[in-house]
């Protein structure tokens, strides 16, 4: 069996379930060792290590929420600690706060900013004093960065838009030390965040080339090809997987 990133050191923030789940399931399924962080459900975390380990490799789950700029930096140190190092970030966790703009409150535009770009910041930045060449990094980003065809979202696709222009400009911090750095920018998704059994969801799939959502798997698949070997030449690239959402 061919295990593309046996010996690599991975760390997938929001990995205990939705898509962040799945990519920790990818990743160990390809042979890295797997830090997952969660906030609030501890059972959930442990599950998805306990499913990582039975393929083969080592998994651990840090409790760190990712508006606490010193638990991500903390996480990404013990990850580095217990691991070994960290060759793969994967900046996975975020929040989806919608709501119109007359109703929109501070804290839900403070928060979305702390855990959607600030958090991916704080992560990049501890994770490359680590990192040596051939690293790669990875955002999961939203379609909602280009498109946005629904009414109190604007935050959303802010702070995901945000992340189209970071992995831009540390591309070339990065770059040179043979690290990459992406998006990967999903359309719906079926998760807890945006389940495909609502009336939401019939109406947004009428917007899509393929009338259906996305499955988490489907995202990983694409993470797992970025964090391989055969893409060493992509970087500041943000990437849609989205049934053709923006289309
Ligand atoms: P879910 O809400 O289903 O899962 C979120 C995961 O992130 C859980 O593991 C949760 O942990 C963790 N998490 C949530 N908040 C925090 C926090 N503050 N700190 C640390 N971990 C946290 O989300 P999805 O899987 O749907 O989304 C994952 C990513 O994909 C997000 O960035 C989202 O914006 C993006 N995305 C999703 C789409 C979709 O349609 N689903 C479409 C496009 C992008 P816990 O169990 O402890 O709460």
């Amino acid at each position: 069996m061919i295990r593309p990133l046996e010996k690599k050191r991975a760390l997938v923030t929001g990995g205990s379930r939705g898509i962040g789940a799945a990519i920790v399931g990818r990743l160990a399924r390809d042979g890295a060792d797997v830090a997952l962080t969660y906030v609030s459900n501890p059972d959930q975390a442990n599950e998805t290590v306990r499913a990582a380990q039975s393929l083969g490799v080592k998994a651990l789950a840090i409790r760190a929420d990712s508006a606490d700029a010193k638990a991500v930096a903390a996480a990404v140190e013990q990850a580095v600690r217990e691991l070994g190092g960290i060759d793969i970030l994967i900046n996975n966790a975020g929040v989806a706060i919608i709501a119109p703009i007359d109703d929109y409150r501070l804290e839900d535009l403070d928060r979305t900013l702390a855990v959607n770009v600030r958090a991916v910041f704080v992560a990049i930045q501890s994770a490359v004093k680590h990192m040596r060449a051939g690293g790669r990094i990875i955002n999961i980003g939203s379609c909602n960065a280009e498109r946005m065809p629904f009414a109190g979202g604007g935050v959303y696709a802010m702070s995901k838009a945000a992340l189209v222009g970071l992995v831009k400009g540390l591309a070339r911090d990065l770059g040179p030390r043979g690290i990459t750095i992406n998006n990967v920018q999903p359309g719906p998704v079926d998760t807890d965040m945006n389940p495909a059994a609502s009336d939401f969801a019939k109406k947004l799939v009428q917007q899509m080339a393929i009338p259906r959502y996305g499955t988490v798997d489907e995202i990983a698949s694409l993470v797992a090809y970025l964090a391989g070997p055969d893409t060493a030449y992509v970087t500041g690239a943000s990437l849609t997987i989205d049934g053709g959402f923006t289309a």
